[in-house]
């Protein structure tokens, strides 16, 4: 008796009532957000702190619900992950950056990120659905890369990891590149860079604010000089998140840090700002 009155309790706590009521709320809504043509994608350029030039850019998925408010990432994309919307949904966001990408790769050179979940990754038709989409674009295996986190790989049996280690080496034969995102939040970062079959390392923003911050930056400068170093020894391209201010930049150009993403440069921005981005060239 004593448990079912614990339970009623939970069930009628009406913060949980309107969190619970939201959520199947957003699920209902994220359910029909494709057909409805409430998905967009913003590109946030990745820049060479040495030249100033874009060498990439990262798709950055934006909900726009018909009649209501914009819905954030953090929000939304752990619903579609619990609800498996994520597999039409990560379709539709490859499916667009290759269509924006093309261009792109054709008169300047870039590559185009694109963030990709676990859910995603253990689909058995992943690998091949990604090459085909490249071909129906016709962009290079090369211009593509696939942002995966530590945290994807965990939770998982031994068996399920070496599967989905071998899911990210076949797309890397083809010639797409992985990135690691948001290095060094993790509890194994160095473990999973010894078994990870990645090209690219994004250093988590918290490094970047904290390098500025006076109680914590002697400690955080020495990290992430040794995470650069560390990184090119391995001959890992390195990505720095979060950069806001010129002495970060500055900073982390000096630490031998090859490229930079961050509001300095620009927010994330709809693809026609891309386009005048590169056109301008801005910061070289
Ligand atoms: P993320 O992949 O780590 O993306 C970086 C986030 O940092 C983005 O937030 C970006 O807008 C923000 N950001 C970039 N520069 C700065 C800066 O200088 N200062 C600050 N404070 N923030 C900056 P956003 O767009 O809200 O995305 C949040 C997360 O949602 C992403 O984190 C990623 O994990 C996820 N996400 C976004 N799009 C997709 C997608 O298409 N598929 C999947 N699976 N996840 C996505
Ligand atoms: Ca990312
Ligand atoms: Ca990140
Ligand atoms: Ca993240």
């Amino acid at each position: 008796a004593k448990n079912a009155g614990k339970n009623q309790l939970a069930t009628f706590d009406p913060e949980m009532r309107a969190a619970r009521l939201e959520h199947s709320r957003l699920t209902t809504g994220l359910r029909h957000a494709i057909a409805q043509q409430e998905l967009t994608l913003n590109y946030q350029p990745v820049v060479d702190l040495n030249s100033g030039a874009i060498t990439a850019v990262e798709a950055l998925l934006r909900w726009n619900p018909t009649g209501g408010k914009p819905v954030r990432p953090d929000v939304f994309i752990p619903i579609a992950e619990e609800t498996g919307l994520i597999i039409p949904i990560g379709l539709w966001v490859l499916e667009q950056a290759c269509a924006d990408a093309r261009r792109w790769h054709e008169q300047y050179g870039i590559s185009v990120t694109v963030n990709v979940s676990g859910r995603q990754l253990r689909d058995e038709n992943f690998s091949d659905a990604v090459l085909t989409i490249l071909r129906r674009h016709d962009l290079p295996e090369q211009a593509l890369v696939l942002e995966i986190t530590e945290s994807m790989m965990l939770a998982t049996t031994t068996a399920e990891t070496q599967r989905l280690i071998s899911v990210l080496q076949a797309l890397r034969d083809h010639g797409v590149r992985i990135a690691l995102d948001d290095f060094g939040t993790g509890y194994s970062s160095l473990a999973y860079l010894r078994t990870l079959p990645v090209d690219i390392l994004k250093i988590d923003r918290s490094f970047t604010t904290a390098l500025t911050e006076a109680d914590r930056r002697q400690q955080t400068r020495a990290f992430t000089k040794a995470i650069v170093e560390l990184s090119a020894s391995l001959d890992l391209r390195t990505v720095v998140e979060g950069v806001e201010t010129d002495d970060q930049a500055g900073m982390l150009q000096q630490m031998g840090c090859p490229l930079a993403q961050g509001y300095l440069f620009s927010p994330p921005a709809p693809a026609a700002r891309i386009d005048d981005l590169l056109q301008s060239a801005p910061w070289r």
